[in-house]
């Protein structure tokens, strides 16, 4: 029997977690206008609200820290994060951001114009708003698959190639500046994308001198899935295999936040001189001076030390069966979920968990809700209170695609009991899932509401 996995690493730092009564957090909850964004974080036991920025630091990491070089110009730390990324990512331009989100807008400030088109898998939610501040479209193409949560697919990240060609057809390739990959594909529920999708891509924009760029966020977790599950992968390494979706693409953006296993950072890529000097122009305007970017000396340090780490490939195994972990067990508790599980997180589909709450009433919130009074559990709506909007010419609000509830797994941080505990809640919950009732708006911002909403239990 294949021994069970385990998390590849000791706990040296604790962070103490404050246990809370479900009357407290019932008082908590009202306060915080049933919006979880607004609830302080020492008051949440487990928190899934996002796997960015959350990752626990190895040892190696915060030695790196004290070793951090904060020189302004040409620092040691600079030379160590750019001779990394370029042996990982293989671009010999490297630009350093503060964010993944900053070298979106670089990039997209350089080679957009308004009236463009830029197609994506699934555009995450920076990057379409960075396209569309530039008056160019952002275009979702995910195969057909992806839009139907419970069907199963090995790579429900890919992008609909043919679609893709239809596109191009309709707007013209000289429209279109570059098309995007976002791996693995996080709106979409953190699926992965296939190598022969990544390469057929390629082999249809490159004649047309479209460069094609990597939403590289969660590389080593897609490099990951190909190994797993792409013919012909098994015995490549994780490293390689990275080398190889990267040797298809012109550049890539990346939050450090994600796989790079650092609480802040990003950088942009490219092997183009030209464009890379453009960007870095733009760069020195507002993040810094090109070998820090937006950071500081120790953040390049940990950033290049979590790249090496995160392609370590016990590490992804141990990634990839704890999220499968919680997606199989609220499977067999009934909670329906996006299949199969993702890299990062699971998605549960609080549309069908809920059928007796009109989405209007914002299922994915109540179910939020549901998970904080329960156990203290902090997960995400993305649903109608994130993406629902007022219909321009009649002004009545219309609801979202999905009602989905995420639940994100920090790196390193929770152990399998942690896990368990959240996998029992879900089951209470789901439990007594009749009973649950719809939330509606007492405050809303006129955009990005779900940040700042405020709700009342109907
Ligand atoms: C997080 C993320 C970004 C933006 O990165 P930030 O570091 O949060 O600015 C872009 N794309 C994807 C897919 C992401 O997950």
């Amino acid at each position: 029997m294949p021994r069970r996995i385990i998390e590849p690493f000791k706990i040296k730092t604790v962070e103490p977690i404050r246990m809370t009564s479900r009357a407290e957090r019932e008082a908590i909850l009202e306060a915080a206008g049933y919006n979880l964004f607004l609830v302080h974080a020492e008051d949440v036991l487990i928190d899934l609200l996002t796997d960015s920025g959350t990752s626990a630091m190895s040892a190696e990491q915060w030695a790196g820290m004290m070793r951090g070089d904060e020189s302004y110009a040409c620092s040691r730390s600079w030379y160590r994060f750019r001779d990394t990324v370029r042996s990982i990512f293989g671009f010999e331009q490297v630009i350093p951001t503060h964010q993944g989100r900053a070298a979106e807008r670089i990039l997209f400030s350089v080679l957009c114009e308004p009236g463009d088109v830029v197609p994506n898998n699934t555009h995450f939610d920076t990057t379409r708003a960075n396209i569309e501040f530039r008056g160019a479209e952002a275009r979702d193409l995910p195969i057909p698959e992806a839009l139907v949560p419970s069907q199963l697919h090995p790579f429900k990240g890919n992008l609909d190639v043919e679609r893709l060609a239809a596109l191009i057809d309709e707007v013209g390739a000289e429209r279109i500046p570059l098309v995007m990959i976002t791996v693995t594909n996080n709106s979409g529920g953190g699926q992965p994308v296939s190598l022969a999708n990544i390469r057929a891509v390629k082999q249809l924009i490159a004649p047309l001198g479209i460069p094609l760029y990597l939403d590289a966020c969660r590389f080593a977790e897609n490099a990951w899935f190909i190994k797993q599950r792409e013919p012909g992968y098994a015995d490549t390494s994780v490293r390689a295999i990275a080398a190889e979706m990267f040797a298809l693409a012109d550049g890539c953006t990346m939050s450090a936040k994600k796989d790079g296993l650092a609480n802040i950072g990003g950088f942009l890529c490219t092997n183009d001189p030209n464009l890379a000097r453009q960007e870095q122009d733009l760069l020195i305007l507002t993040e810094g001076f090109p070998t820090y970017g937006g950071l500081a000396g120790r953040d390049l340090e940990a950033i290049a030390i979590g790249l090496e780490e995160v392609l370590d490939e016990d590490y992804l195994a141990y990634r990839a069966a704890s999220t499968r972990y919680l997606g199989e067990r609220l499977t067999e508790s009934g909670v329906p979920i996006i299949q199969p599980p993702g890299g990062h997180a699971i998605y549960i589909d609080a549309k069908a968990m809920l059928p007796q709450i009109a989405p209007l009433e914002l299922p994915g919130q109540a179910l939020c809700a549901e998970l904080y009074l329960e156990a203290g559990i902090r997960g995400v709506e993305i649903g109608t209170l994130m993406f629902g909007h007022d219909d321009p010419e009649t002004g009545e609000p219309l609801p979202a695609a999905m009602e989905l509830v995420r639940l994100a797994i920090p790196r390193r941080v929770y152990t399998k009991s942690h896990i368990d505990y959240v996998a029992e809640a879900c089951a209470e919950v789901y439990a007594r899932r009749e009973a649950i009732r719809g939330l509606r708006l007492t405050y809303a911002a006129p955009f990005l509401r779900h940040f700042t909403a405020r709700l009342a239990p109907i």
